[in-house]
């Protein structure tokens, strides 16, 4: 395609469609505020390469997290990596749905899992548990490849002011292109969708035993999940993960400045209590090491819709982002937009069907 196109923003979305356009002679450029890719969102989150275990009440964030989960194993394959154990458990009090419907939401949308018959022995008032494929996310490895994929398109410490929307052309500050893709997760502009963000704290430990992943589902729970470095883990927790709910990027940007010792404190007596209650050996196996800060765009409603949306006006496309794995979805709803676009309108057809026929 004879285009050139600006990505702003170079999260996972960013930099894995620029990638994307410019296999195919695209002629693209990123545009990310920070001094390194990979450096807000995408940085700072749990790095599960989700498969859909996380999403029993959304069929649509199901299907594209087991779908682009495949096609991420394909497409990066040294960026990512299996986990030895591996547990998705429901609790018996706390889960807004019973083992039983679980199993059966994750095998009736094709989700493959080993369930534990006897559960587990780090597991307490668990009503089941399943082993799951689910891998981790290797954030460093990504920055390198996206880093020298990207190459001189990627232009790093530029903080993307201005968007004029034209009839034959789009100016990035100043600068003409074809179409501008904001990958932002709404922060430059807008998506059309209810959205609000959520400035979130992750909690990092570290142990010396073998820890399994455990995540408790489905509701207001509790996971504790493994990175890339050995030994380190995250503890997320849904009711005390988030710090507050802001309308504006810029509110909940101010909300992350504000994050003090006494809350760390609150947050932390908060999530290990929560977590002890499934997991009694939490607090004997880890050791506190500190925290990471992010900003979640997310739609509003309790469907826990993660799924990723793309929209259009004139010739700036805007993505609303869903999981790392449903980058896929975006690449190709871009392409198969601006194909549509550059089809050839009429076509003449002189030649009738009826010709063909031998009487
Ligand atoms: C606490 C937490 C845990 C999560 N856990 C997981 C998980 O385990 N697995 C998973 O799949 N997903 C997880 N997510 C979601 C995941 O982080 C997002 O799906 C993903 O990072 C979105 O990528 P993105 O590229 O759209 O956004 P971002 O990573 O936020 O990238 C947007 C980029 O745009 C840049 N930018 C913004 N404005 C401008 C501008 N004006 N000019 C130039 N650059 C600009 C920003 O600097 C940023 O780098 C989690 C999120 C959070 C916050």
């Amino acid at each position: 395609m004879p285009f050139k196109i600006a990505v702003i923003g170079a999260g996972w979305y960013g930099c894995h469609i620029a990638s994307s356009l410019a296999s195919i002679g695209v002629e693209v450029v990123v545009f990310e505020r920070n001094k390194r890719p990979l450096h807000e969102a995408s940085g700072n989150n749990q790095f599960r390469l989700h498969l859909g275990f996380h999403y029993a009440r959304h069929h649509g964030t199901r299907q594209q997290s087991r779908d682009g989960f495949l096609r991420f194993i394909e497409r990066y394959p040294t960026l990512s990596r299996p986990i030895p154990e591996n547990i998705y458990a429901v609790p018996k009090n706390d889960s807004l749905i019973d083992f039983m419907t679980y199993k059966l939401i994750m095998t009736s949308s094709g989700i493959d899992f080993v369930e534990l018959p006897n559960g587990h022995p780090l597991l307490h008032n668990v009503g089941g548990a399943m082993q799951t494929p689910e891998r981790v996310l290797l954030i460093n490895t990504a920055r390198e490849y996206f880093t020298r994929r990207l190459g001189s398109a990627l232009v790093l410490d530029h903080e993307v002011q201005s968007i004029q929307n034209g009839d034959d052309d789009v100016e990035i500050d100043g600068v003409k292109f074809d179409y501008v893709i904001d990958c932002t997760w709404g922060h430059k502009t807008r998506v059309p969708m209810d959205t609000f963000y959520e400035p979130t704290i992750l909690l990092y430990y570290d142990t010396k035993e073998k820890f399994p992943a455990i995540t408790l589902v489905d509701g207001p729970l509790a996971s504790i999940y493994p990175t890339e470095s050995e030994g380190l883990y995250t503890l997320s927790s849904v009711p005390h993960t988030p710090l507050g709910i802001f309308t504006s990027s810029d509110g909940a940007r101010e909300c992350l400045k504000g994050v003090s010792a006494d809350l760390v404190g609150q947050k932390r007596a908060l999530m290990e209590e929560q977590i002890s209650a499934n997991v009694p050996g939490f607090r004997d196996a880890f050791e506190f090491m500190g925290i990471q800060l992010a900003i979640k765009t997310k739609l509003r409603g309790r469907s826990d819709d993660r799924s990723c949306y793309v929209f259009q006006d004139g010739r700036v496309f805007s993505v609303m982002s869903g999981k790392i794995d449903t980058i896929f979805f975006a690449t190709e709803r871009i392409l198969s937009i601006l194909e549509a676009e550059h089809s050839i309108d009429s076509i003449d057809v002189s030649h009738s069907l009826r010709h063909d026929i031998r009487s």
